[in-house]
């Protein structure tokens, strides 16, 4: 036998059942966005390193050594995208798409070279939305309505926090990264590895640690929130008034600044403590700078990434859906009577387009065809033998309650319109 070739580490393969409720995930999602009014857009998987370097920031984790990176047959560098956020501006402005406000979400596979675990894997899925053009803070309230939505409708909410930010301006962070920096390097040979790297590349990173030690040196640290400007608070205050307004719990967590460089004002994360240490589900923020750092005219923009893996696995934690995967399945005793079933099968999903309508297409002994039936947890089976077919009926029956009665196809629509809620 051939030797078998397996998949490459942290690239898994997404199977049934877990992918059939990872796409209904989607759909939910999809629709959610569509009645905020966000429209699809579909970007390369591959872009030039140099749009991430200069995005993402050279000393985040991202650039520095999570991404896909290699020289193409022509040695251009290019990386397969670590996120959607940079294609998507790069996209607006080589499309001149910056005159009016626009919303898009890209849905897609993301790469990584982490470590893999429950939750982290090298491919993974986003759905990433973003807004182009608004500066208040009725944008940002917008985004955690969706994410509010979304996470309301697909049942798991209670087990989300939603933690917000501001992190302000950019000349603000300065002023604050040097007062950390400057308290900070005062119990330098007490901060974890990291932390003390850091210290030189990205202080602001710092407040990110999970480090027990560090955490309590940062608990004395100077206060982003002392450093922010007038024009920065009330962002901030509109922000929470509107959340307010709509009802939408959260959390302020004046540690959370994002691993990324191109944020201003409003960061946020939903998280949940269901995960282990893969607990944030989904995050964003503000990015008005990153337009104008890319090439285009300055444009407030801000966005978000649904991590639809973590979501999954959520929902399937706390809100599971059912398995089955038929609602008819039906069955025939010889080829004669396949042609009358196949027909009933067509028009059944015609009538009914939400239903699953499996055939089982091979005329073996009833009982093994309805051994089948059960293991695609069919709702009811629908047999088709001579006697059903020369009398134009089926013989139905529930596969849960065991009833079963002949119908003919006029019965059959109106038992499934009288069952269905
Ligand atoms: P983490 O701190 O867990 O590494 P992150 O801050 O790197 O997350 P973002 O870049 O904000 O993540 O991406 C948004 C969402 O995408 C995350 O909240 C998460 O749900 C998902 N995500 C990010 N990296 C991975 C990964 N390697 N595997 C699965 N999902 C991921
Ligand atoms: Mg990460």
């Amino acid at each position: 036998m051939a030797e078998i070739i397996q998949s490459i580490r942290g690239f898994p393969d997404i199977l049934p059942p877990l992918a059939t409720k990872r796409a209904a995930v989607c759909v939910l999602i999809r629709r959610v966005l569509g009645q905020f009014g966000y429209q699809a857009a579909e970007l390369p998987i591959l872009e030039k390193t140099a749009l991430f370097a200069r995005s993402i920031g050279g000393d985040t984790d991202i650039v520095g050594k999570e991404m896909y990176s290699f020289a193409d047959r022509n040695g251009d560098n290019l990386s397969l995208r670590p996120e959607a956020t940079a294609g998507m501006v790069r996209a607006v402005i080589e499309n001149g798409l910056l005159q009016q406000v626009s919303r898009f979400f890209v849905e897609g596979e993301m790469f990584r070279h982490e470590r893999p675990q429950e939750g982290r894997s090298r491919q993974f899925k986003q759905i990433s939305v973003e807004c182009f053009g608004i500066e208040t803070a009725a944008l940002d309230a917008e985004l955690l309505a969706i994410g509010e939505m979304v996470f309301q409708e697909l049942e798991i909410r209670k087990a989300v926090n939603l933690e917000i930010n501001s992190i302000g301006l950019a000349a603000e962070r300065v002023q604050f990264i040097a007062a950390l920096r400057e308290y900070l390097s005062r119990y330098e040979n007490d901060l974890d590895t990291d932390s003390k790297r850091r210290l030189t590349t990205n202080p602001l990173r710092i407040l990110d640690s999970k480090d027990a030690k560090t955490q309590e040196i940062l608990r004395s640290a100077p206060n982003l929130s002392d450093f922010l400007g007038a024009e920065s608070q009330k962002h901030f205050e509109d922000l929470r008034g509107y959340l307010e307004a709509l009802e939408i719990k959260y959390v302020i967590n004046p540690c959370l600044v994002r691993g990324l460089d191109y944020y201003c004002h409003s960061v946020f994360e939903w998280t949940t403590g269901e995960l282990g240490a893969q607990g944030t589900i989904c995050a964003g923020g503000r990015y008005n700078g990153l337009v104008e750092e890319l090439g285009g005219k300055p444009t407030p923009a801000a966005g978000f990434a649904f991590g639809i893996d973590r979501i999954s696995l959520l929902k399937e934690k706390i809100a599971p859906t059912t398995d089955k995967q038929a609602d008819f399945y039906i069955l025939a005793t010889s080829e004669k009577e396949q042609i009358t079933a196949i027909k009933w099968a067509r028009d059944l999903r015609a009538k009914f387009p939400e239903l699953a309508v499996i055939c089982h297409n091979q005329f073996q002994a009833l009982k093994k065809q309805l051994r089948k039936a059960d293991m695609v947890s069919a709702s009811a089976v629908l047999i088709f033998g001579e006697a059903e077919v020369s009398a134009n009926q089926t013989t139905y029956k529930n596969l849960q309650t065991g009833e079963q009665k002949l119908l003919s196809f006029e019965q059959l629509c109106q038992l499934i319109t009288s069952t269905t809620p």
